[in-house]
Parts: structure tokens; sequence; C-alpha cells
């Protein structure tokens, strides 16, 4: 399926861009439920989404494209290993998460963004949902894995992992300095 283009935004309209060829098939929409996500979120100024998800599309970093105010987009992370989170530093807004490296071309936008989400088709996986036992699990984590075997591993072989908007693949160095939260400023956050 080819898909069509939707344009994405940060919440003051500085840091615009174009998700390209989105369908139900070329990404897996997602709701996560996990604390680094909600304390990413709080981190970042923005409204705490608990007890309700995050909800993300998951798809690969040469469907992105940084149409204007690229100049705002900054990166962090909770630890030197963990997710990157790229953010508009104009407003706070989170716009994607990505791996550490530009060769697994992961990149998973914040649903929130896009003006129209019907082309992404329906949440199918959600995860680290609380269960009513307390613990948390996931479910259709076995889509996680379809789209990763299927968007993933064809872009890495194909070459298409080398165009991506957030590194530099020359030197697989993200294209802004991450900025590690201390863990003294995360465990200071507000999340009762
Ligand atoms: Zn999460
Ligand atoms: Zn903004």
């Amino acid at each position: 399926m080819a898909g069509v283009d939707l344009p994405f935004a940060c919440t003051c309209n500085t840091l615009l861009g174009t998700l390209l060829g989105v369908s139900g098939s070329n990404g897996t929409r997602a709701a996560c439920f996990c604390t680094d996500c909600r304390a990413a979120e709080v981190y970042a100024g923005q409204p705490d989404p608990a007890p309700g998800p995050v909800h993300l599309y998951q798809t690969t970093p040469d469907k992105v494209r940084f149409d204007a105010g690229l100049d705002q987009l900054v990166v962090f992370s909770f630890s030197p290993k963990g997710l990157l989170r790229w953010q508009a530093k104009c407003c706070g807004a989170i716009l994607f998460n990505t791996v550490r490296s530009p060769k697994v071309p992961f990149a998973s936008l914040r649903t929130d963004r896009l003006t129209d989400t019907s082309a992404l088709g329906p949440v199918v996986a959600q995860a680290f949902v609380r269960k009513p036992d307390g613990t948390q699990g996931h479910q259709g984590g076995s889509r996680f894995v379809l789209g990763m075997l299927t968007r993933v591993l064809p872009c890495l072989l194909s070459g298409r992992w080398k165009r991506t908007p957030f590194f530099d693949v020359a030197t697989g160095a993200p294209i802004r300095e991450v900025h590690i939260v201390p863990k003294a400023d995360r465990a200071a956050l507000p999340l009762p």
C-alpha cells in the first residue's frame, strides 16, 4: 500500500514535518503505558497521560521528514543507553522516540502531533498495561515483532536506513547532543 502523507507539528506549530506513506501496514499503532513514556511527558512539561497511555505510531525513520523549525529539535534520554526522546524546545512537545543507532531504523511518533490519525488504522498493540492484579503486561506483542521484521529488516537491507533525519549516518551520531536527564531530576518528577 502506498499510503498517504500526513503533516505533524509541535503544539505551537513551529516544528513542522510530514510522515510519509502512512498506512495501517506501514506502521504499527500502539498505546504505551510504561513509566518512562509517562515520565518523559511530565519532564517535558506536558500533561501527565496517566492513567491513560501515550499513543504512538511505530515506523521507520525514512518515513519522517522535517519541513520547518528544525532548529527547535532537541533530544533527551533518561539514561546513557535509553531511548532517545526527540522534543521541540519551543513548546516542549515530544514528537518522536528513536533508538540510539541509525542502524536500528525505528521511529515512533506521538500520534497527538498529527491532526488526522484515521489513516493510521486501529491501535493494535498495548504495552505495559497494568492488569487488575497489579502486574504489567503486553497485548498484541506479536504485532510489534512482526512490524520489526516486515519493516525494519527491508529498511536495513535496502539501505533505506541511511535516510534518517535523526542521525549523521557517516558517524552514527544523533544530529543533536543528547541531554541525559540526571537521575535526581527524574526522581523529583511529580508522578503520583
Ligand atoms: Zn513507553
Ligand atoms: Zn513548538
